[in-house]
């Protein structure tokens, strides 16, 4: 099974952030700035390209709780769609970075 789907059953542990029914967030293991944050559906789907518009518009609305309880409103979301593009995990997901205390890198 996904690794991702392993983490929402509970089998592979996680640092949890938020979840409700459908959507979950949890830092990710390999951080790139202070805070970075792995959103995802909880059903399994590939990636954004294989997502429909329900579960894109609930992992967005969900996206935004998860900022609101960080307290942060400067922010970046990504989502790598395809090995190409840097997808390793195929299991939809919106990385979630910030740096409270200053800038982002530029990538
Ligand atoms: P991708 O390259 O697919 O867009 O991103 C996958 C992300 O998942 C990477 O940033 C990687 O650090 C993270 N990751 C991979 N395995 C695990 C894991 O077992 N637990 C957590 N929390 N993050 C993971
Ligand atoms: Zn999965």
């Amino acid at each position: 099974m996904c690794i991702f789907c392993e983490i929402v059953k509970g089998n592979i542990p996680a640092t949890k952030i938020l979840e409700d029914e459908n959507c979950l967030a949890f830092k990710d293991i390999n951080p790139i700035a202070p805070i970075h944050i792995l959103i995802i559906p909880k059903k399994h789907i590939e990636n954004f390209a294989e997502a429909d518009e329900n579960t894109i518009t609930k992992l967005s609305a969900f996206t935004k709780k998860v900022t609101e309880k960080l307290n942060i409103t400067d922010y970046r979301i990504i989502t790598n769609n395809g090995e190409n593009a840097g997808q390793e995990v195929f299991h939809f997901h919106i990385h979630l970075i910030a740096n409270p205390d200053g800038k982002l890198d530029r990538r």
